[in-house]
């Protein structure tokens, strides 16, 4: 079967097309015969090497890329129940979705509803998922409370504007372009900050009437990180869940009593989708909220699997704005 496959971390270019043996399930785990996967910036921290020595994603090469993929089942191992050839399913968090069949334990699959096409389930399940876990579980938003989201026209930032409307917030988001910006706002954001050009710290202060705001959901890291803190009203809370600016190294716990006493916390999906239950109610409010249409999932472009290099370029060279999958050959 083709396969993306990383042979030792770097850049886009060690990204190696091949073939490899279609493998067999064991027992508990079923073969998918994927349609699309989904491309996650986890995968550039998992070609690169950030993640090698992560609890949740730890690597070693060589590794098939992907975490998130739909599809159709393909085959099943000893033991699994409910599940059977032909069944459309999605998943995220099991690795080697770039490729045309991945083993996936069975506990991770969720069934794909008959109105939802196939790569909108392989687009929300890891990103979704994420906009969900953070807005419901990591910091349940309340009506009237006020976020800030950060990169909101990327492929969370999308979710969580939506879910974060939806919840009753008020959203202030950043996006580094004026058409981003229309994105974010046709989603549902009150504010849209662009962050290139003004200190987002201030334009906060100023929307908030120097208040700050319930919450961050930061995802930018490096670039952004000491400032979101001090965008936080006191005892709020910065979610730090992303690096897509480069990783934040070190805090200053002093930083967090000068901020108002904020709290800080650092967070994993996998965490936050530990068994067969979390999974599918949170896939399941995200399916019935696009089947009713209550929530919009924006595919910026599909690819084909043999490109994957080229979607990566496109991540982190800031040129997506929501979802970027890849194609199988798939019949
Ligand atoms: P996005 O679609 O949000 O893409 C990243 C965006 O970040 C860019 O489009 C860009 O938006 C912004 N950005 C700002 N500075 C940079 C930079 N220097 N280089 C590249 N991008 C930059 O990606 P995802 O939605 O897939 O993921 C967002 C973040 O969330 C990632 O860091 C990812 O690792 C993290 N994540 C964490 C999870 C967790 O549970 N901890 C789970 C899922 C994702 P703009 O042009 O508007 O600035």
């Amino acid at each position: 079967m083709r396969a993306v496959q990383v042979l030792e971390y770097g850049g886009s270019d060690r990204l190696t097309v091949t073939d490899i043996p279609r493998p067999d399930p064991g027992a508990g785990e079923v073969r998918v015969r994927l349609a699309f996967a989904g491309v996650n910036f986890i995968d550039v921290y998992m070609r690169n090497g950030m993640y090698a020595k992560n609890r949740a994603y730890g690597t070693t090469v060589p590794l098939t890329l992907g975490m998130e993929g739909a599809g159709v089942v393909d085959a099943v191992g000893d033991g699994v129940e409910g599940l059977t050839a032909g069944d459309r399913v999605a998943y995220c968090l099991s690795p080697g979705s770039y490729a045309e069949f991945a083993i996936v334990p069975a506990w991770k699959l969720v069934p794909v509803p008959d109105d939802v096409a196939l790569e909108k389930a392989a687009a929300l399940m890891l990103q979704g998922c994420t906009g969900h876990y953070l807005t419901h579980s990591l910091f349940p938003l309340e009506a009237g409370q006020a976020c800030l989201i950060h990169a909101g026209a990327g492929g969370v930032g999308q979710v969580l504007i939506q879910l974060a409307k939806a919840r009753g917030a008020r959203v202030l988001t950043t996006v580094g372009s004026p058409e981003k910006a229309d994105i974010a706002k046709s989603l549902g954001a009150d504010e849209a900050i662009l962050y290139k050009d003004v200190d987002f710290k201030q334009v906060v202060d100023d929307l908030t009437g120097g208040e700050g705001v319930h919450v961050v959901y930061e995802s930018v890291g490096k670039d952004t990180f000491e400032r979101s803190l001090f965008c936080l009203r006191h005892r709020g809370t910065c979610v730090l869940f992303g690096f897509s600016s480069g990783a934040v190294t070190s805090v200053n716990p002093q930083s967090l009593a000068e901020a108002g006493s904020v709290f800080m916390t650092r967070p994993n999906l996998a965490d936050y989708m530990t068994t067969a239950d979390e999974i599918s109610g949170r896939a399941g409010d995200l399916f019935r909220g696009v089947s009713a249409g209550n929530l919009q999932i924006n595919i910026s472009d599909i690819i084909d699997l043999d490109n994957a290099a080229t979607a990566h370029d496109a991540l982190e060279g800031r040129a997506t704005s929501g979802k970027l999958l890849l194609r199988m050959e798939f019949t």
